[in-house]
């Protein structure tokens, strides 16, 4: 397999690495500061197709595939993980279900909208009392038997893009009855923004991610049509476990860029910075430190292109997505801890990138799947029971 990108994923690369530093750099960091969800630069990702990366043309999507999303979101990654996450969360999670499990109605009506950007969409799993536990959904959707239409309620929690001003739509996870054994049995639902009953709590305070937006939901006898099922009725629970297995290779993406994004604030920094009457670069201990940085970046961004060349020749790739995201994960976090250190005091303030990639680390180990849970997933490949 080769892992080295083709002319047109080098040429999207080239352009979202230009769009990363000529517009996003410049400005995110007062974003941040403010806690608020940059618009203008969503909008210009919007224009620039990346929401639309790996749908369709005939829904107006760019034609392209996992590959170049990594790619995309690898590149945001590198200088912010805020707006990476938007874009992740945007694709992967809003608009893939209804692009692979949606009617043709459903694509028609949502896609074309998700993919230019105009809105964003959400995937609401996560409940107060069960994240890795997602068969523990407590939130109910009944049928009304006069009207047909369903009947939703409960809450979900930490659900990204799911109360900005261009959100259009959140899909639940939510239990539509039992199985002949007794366990739940899960469907997914498609909730347009400003239902009646949807309330959409303000943004939670974050340790990171603080120009990207979270939130809490609840739904209150929330009325949607029968058509708004998406997929068969029960079979939720394996739909969301697809979109997870692909989110994990996106997440994978991400955290490399974070990871590299270190790399490259450390080398400048390390040539910048003097003491002792040279650049701290000029010394062995800096240098390897960077160049254990550089060696965990590269395997990664090694990972996530092999589950992502996996999923697109339609081979099997649950492991290799789970490795990528643990992998890269783990050493985003090593490279936001060292990249700090190398920066030296510097290094705690705001107004410096690693600070925020710092602060924007810890969530890759948790978010889409806990590193607990991918160790759980690739024991289970390897045909370990638990
Ligand atoms: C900023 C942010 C954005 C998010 N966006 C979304 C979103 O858009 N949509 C969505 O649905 N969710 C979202 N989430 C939720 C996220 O996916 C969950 O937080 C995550 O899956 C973990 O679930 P939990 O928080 O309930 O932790 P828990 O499941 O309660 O886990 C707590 C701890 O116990 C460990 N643990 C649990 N079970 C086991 C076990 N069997 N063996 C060993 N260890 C175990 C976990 O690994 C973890 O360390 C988001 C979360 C955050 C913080």
């Amino acid at each position: 397999m080769d892992h080295r990108l083709s002319p047109e994923l080098e040429e999207l690369r080239r352009t979202v690495e230009e769009f990363a530093h000529d517009v996003v750099a410049p400005k995110i960091g007062d974003y941040y500061e403010r806690h608020e969800f940059p618009y203008e630069i969503v909008r210009e990702m919007g224009r620039m197709g990346l929401f639309g990366l790996p749908f369709p043309e005939e829904y107006g999507g760019m034609g392209g595939d996992y590959l170049a999303l990594g790619v995309a979101l690898e590149e945001l990654a590198r200088v912010d993980s805020s707006v990476a996450i938007t874009l992740e969360a945007g694709v992967s999670l809003g608009a893939m279900p209804i692009h692979l499990f949606g009617t043709e109605e459903q694509k028609r009506r949502w896609l074309p909208r998700l993919c230019s950007g105009e809105i964003l969409g959400a995937f609401g799993l996560t409940e107060p009392d069960g994240g890795s536990d997602a068969g523990a959904t407590r939130t109910t959707a009944r049928r009304d038997p006069a009207t047909g239409e369903w009947v939703i309620n409960g809450t979900k929690c930490f659900i990204t893009n799911s109360g900005t001003d261009i959100t259009g739509l959140v899909t639940v996870t939510a239990v539509t009855g039992r199985k002949p054994d007794g366990r739940p049995e899960i469907s997914a639902i498609i909730v347009p923004s400003g239902t009646p009953g949807f309330t959409v709590a303000a943004p939670y305070s974050k340790v990171g991610w603080n120009a990207s937006d979270t939130r809490e939901l609840s739904f209150a006898d929330v009325r949607v049509p029968a058509e708004n099922l998406l997929g068969e009725e029960g079979r939720g629970y394996a739909q969301f476990l697809r979109i997870l297995d692909e989110g994990r290779i996106a997440i994978a993406a991400l955290a490399t860029g974070l990871a590299q994004g270190c790399v490259d604030e450390s080398v400048t920094y390390a040539k910048e910075r003097h003491a002792f009457g040279r650049p701290i670069g000029a010394n062995q201990a800096i240098q390897f430190k960077i160049a254990d940085m550089e060696m965990k970046a590269h395997t990664a961004r090694l990972a996530w292109r092999d589950a992502a060349s996996r999923l697109v020749a339609g081979e099997p790739f649950k492991k290799e997505a789970a490795l990528a995201k643990l992998y890269s994960s783990t050493i985003a976090v090593d490279n936001a801890r060292d990249a700090t250190q190398i920066h030296g005091g510097y290094g705690f303030m705001n107004e410096y990138p690693v600070a925020r990639m710092w602060r924007d680390s810890k969530i890759l180990e948790i978010g889409e799947g806990t590193s607990e849970v991918q160790r759980m997933l690739i024991a289970r490949e390897l045909g370990l029971a638990g």
